[in-house]
């Protein structure tokens, strides 16, 4: 009666490490500039605004823009 028995309950946890927030702004204005980028190219790649030639980029988001609510058509 000497074996040893699995308690989960006795098992080490792994505890969660906090991100300092002077490494996580870098990535947070990045993953802002992106986000900005894609919504510039839903919400306002059409007409004045366009900086693309032709209707491509708007028929590739062109769901994505009534899902969004912007002015289409
Ligand atoms: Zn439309």
């Amino acid at each position: 009666m000497n074996e040893a028995i699995f308690d989960p309950a006795n098992q080490p946890v792994a505890q969660p490490t906090p991100i300092p927030l002077r490494e996580l702004l870098p990535w947070v204005v990045f993953g802002g500039l992106l986000l900005l980028l894609a919504l510039y190219f839903v919400g306002a790649e059409q007409g004045a605004t366009s900086l693309v030639p032709g209707m491509y980029v708007h028929e590739f988001v062109h769901d994505g823009r009534h899902l969004l609510g912007f002015p289409c058509h």
